[in-house]
């Protein structure tokens, strides 16, 4: 991984439908165009464990919704909990599990054709998950963090972390119902990838 100083660039105040946060851009170049995010509750406490939700890029879900994933409903189930708890969330830029947007499209059209997640990366001479959550503890030691509660399903993000010596004293689980489209990858999810869905 990069040992590259990751900085907090540019803050701000944003008001959004579920409060106002602190959004700060992190990079270690002030003229990247596609900067790590975070987003904070302006009366967050690094002294206690910190909610946080660490959310990989996913512009299919996040921005247009799509129901192939349960990515935007996760986000926005993050930010009430972390208006509602004074937490974080760490929006880190690494699309369709950091294979890209293109790679990402291509691989749907593989699985339009019947195959899972995991073999349409196959199919495209990609591994299943590129993500490193090294730079989310990079970020979170610049916030100041360094106990969490885990905003997620997914326990490599523990590890990882973990190993990026954060402590993860809870593990927050976010359950979404499946919908018609999403009900096979999830099922994907939870038993090649080993998320925790219940
Ligand atoms: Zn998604």
């Amino acid at each position: 991984m990069t040992n590259k100083l990751i900085l907090n660039q540019a803050e701000t105040l944003l008001p959004t439908e579920w409060g106002s946060f602190i959004l700060s851009a992190f990079t270690d170049d002030s003229g990247d165009p596609m900067p790590h995010l975070a987003l904070r509750h302006p009366e967050m406490d690094p002294s206690e464990p910190v909610y946080v939700r660490v959310h990989s890029e996913c512009l299919t879900g996040d921005i247009f919704h799509s129901l192939k994933c349960d990515c935007g409903q996760q986000l926005d189930a993050a930010m009430r909990i972390i208006e509602e708890k004074k937490g974080a969330v760490i929006y880190l830029r690494q699309e369709g599990r950091g294979i890209g947007i293109i790679n990402k499209i291509l691989a749907y059209k593989h699985q339009e054709q019947g195959m899972d997640t995991i073999e349409a990366n196959e199919a495209l001479g990609l591994e299943a998950d590129y993500r490193d959550y090294s730079i989310a503890a990079d970020i979170l030691e610049s916030l100041g963090i360094k106990q969490i509660r885990l905003i997620t399903n997914n326990p490599d993000k523990i590890e990882n972390l973990t190993a990026h010596d954060i402590e993860v004293v809870e593990r927050i689980p976010l359950i979404i119902p499946a919908n018609e489209i999403n009900r096979a990858y999830l099922e994907t999810k939870k038993n090649s990838m080993g998320h925790l869905l219940k």
